[in-house]
């Protein structure tokens, strides 16, 4: 069991900067991130098999049938699913797994992986919410007027999660996911196997 990796679950809502936290633990040679499919159309910068795998509606619900899903759910009007077969394999191996899912995947993935920990991330405050996602320019106004509506609903699940990570700078967002995932690892219910080295 302590040889296994944490999977981390991180939520929050869209533009508080779950992306570009997640970029920066690419850097982290202990973590793995899981790769996400999506009805969603791809942004400018998002390429195919690094950001997500882009499916059509068809495609998606494929998945969905052959059961190569661990959970999906739909968010402001896509399809956003987990494979399943990557998460068990990185976590066997050792590699903190990172999925970076909305609030609906993470109540599914947490009845399945109980010992996951799930980190709720939020900007300061409202106004820097709207900030980035209008700074992002990925959405038009009436998706982001979505997205920031959807946001008021899901901070409203905010004392489901174990944790919260406050990301008024980057760095130091990184840095509190890393402290939580290391004191994760030391969670006593990893170690009940070694009673028996001292019998
Ligand atoms: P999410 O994945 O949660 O939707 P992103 O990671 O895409 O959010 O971030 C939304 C926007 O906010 C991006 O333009 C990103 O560069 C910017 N951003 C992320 N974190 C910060 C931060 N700590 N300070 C200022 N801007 C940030
Ligand atoms: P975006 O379109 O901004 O990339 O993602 C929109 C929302 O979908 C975010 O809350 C993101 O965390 C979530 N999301 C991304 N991948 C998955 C997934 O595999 N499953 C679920 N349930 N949500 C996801």
């Amino acid at each position: 069991m302590t040889n296994k990796g944490v999977l981390i679950i991180i939520s929050g809502p869209s533009g508080s900067g779950k992306g570009t936290i997640v970029e920066k633990l690419k850097n982290n040679k202990n973590y793995a991130l899981s790769i996400s499919a999506t009805t969603r159309e791809p942004r400018e910068y998002e390429k195919e098999g690094v950001h997500y795998f882009f499916k059509s509606k068809n495609d998606f619900k494929n998945m969905i049938n052959n059961d190569e899903l661990l959970e999906w759910a739909e968010f402001c009007g896509n399809f956003y699913g987990t494979p399943k077969e990557y998460v068990s394999k990185k976590i066997n191996e050792g590699f903190n797994l990172v999925l970076e899912i909305d609030v609906q995947g993470a109540a599914k993935v947490k009845d399945i992986f109980t010992d996951a920990v799930t980190v709720f991330v939020i900007p300061p405050d409202k106004m820097e919410l709207k900030k980035r996602l209008l700074g992002r320019g990925t959405e038009d106004e009436n998706t982001i007027n979505k997205r920031l509506k959807r946001a008021c609903e899901e901070v409203e699940l905010i004392p489901k999660y174990d944790y919260v990570v406050i990301n008024d700078s980057i760095d130091n967002a990184v840095k509190d996911i890393e402290s939580i995932v290391k004191v994760s690892k030391m969670c006593a219910k990893r170690y009940i196997h070694k009673i028996n080295d001292f019998k």
